[in-house]
């Protein structure tokens, strides 16, 4: 049972490992140049996560919730969309080290639209990269390139914004929940247990749910709660309740 709950979980792993397998029976010489290759990534990726990790725990722990919310959130509207570009730009490594920052601002509150243009920038906007391509290709095309790239991203970005919402992407954190309270960001205020106590208690200074919202209605009356939490812990998925 393990190793089929492992083979679900790793499904792309799999595919990858047995690719490799078909490819060393067919074209060993290409196998070994691809093994190489991988083995090149994996080392790099070694060197680079650490401290993608340091920095994503230090945005999970230190900057605060309301921080990232204000900052690269829905509301931001341009500024959030300038922070953006200027996060993505002044950025170093690899773009899959933007990945779990980009999961962690998520998690924490930043726009989907914010994410597109932070990744965005990242690949294709980096500052040394500019100075490099000024050398090699001029500043005139340097210019024009680096004007006509950001307002790419941006209508990218907000088509994005439209198309994926933030509840879309979390949904599978919620379980199918239609209300979550995530512990981490709980500071124990109870703001929450006293405006609504049919559906929040306290548990060893945390917040918990205690009912679930079942209908939108019950689920629109509790938005308050929503709002008023301090440590912005609380989410509701009335979207769950419909389905
Ligand atoms: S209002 Fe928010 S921070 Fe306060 S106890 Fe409830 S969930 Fe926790």
């Amino acid at each position: 049972m393990k190793v089929l709950d492992f083979a679900k979980k790793n499904k792309l792993l799999l595919a990858v490992a047995l690719a490799y397998v078909v490819l060393a029976l067919m074209a060993p010489t290409r196998a070994a140049g691809a093994l190489s290759n991988s083995v090149y990534y994996l080392k790099e990726m070694v060197q680079v996560l650490p401290a993608i990790f340091f920095l994503t725990v230090v945005i999970e722990v230190l900057v605060p919730k309301e921080t990232i919310i204000r900052s690269f959130g829905e509301k931001s509207g341009f500024k959030g969309y300038l922070l953006a570009l200027l996060l993505g730009s002044i950025s170093a490594g690899p773009i899959y080290a933007a990945f779990p920052i980009s999961k962690t601002l998520l998690n924490k509150g930043a726009s989907v639209a914010n994410v597109v243009i932070i990744l965005s920038s990242w690949a294709v906007v980096k500052l040394p990269m500019l100075a490099n391509e000024v050398k090699f290709l001029g500043p005139d095309f340097m210019l024009v390139r680096w004007v006509l790239t950001v307002l790419a991203i941006f209508a990218m970005a907000a088509l994005t914004g439209l198309l994926v919402k933030n509840k879309d992407l979390s949904i599978e954190k919620t379980s199918g929940q239609s209300l979550v309270i995530a512990p981490e960001y709980c500071i124990g205020c109870s703001i929450c247990v006293k405006m609504a106590p049919d559906y929040y208690e306290m548990q060893d200074n945390k917040a918990i749910v205690r009912r679930l919202p079942e209908t939108a209605e019950e689920a629109a009356a509790l938005e308050p709660t929503v709002a008023k939490c301090p440590g912005k812990a609380i989410t509701l998925y009335p979207e769950v309740i419909r389905k």
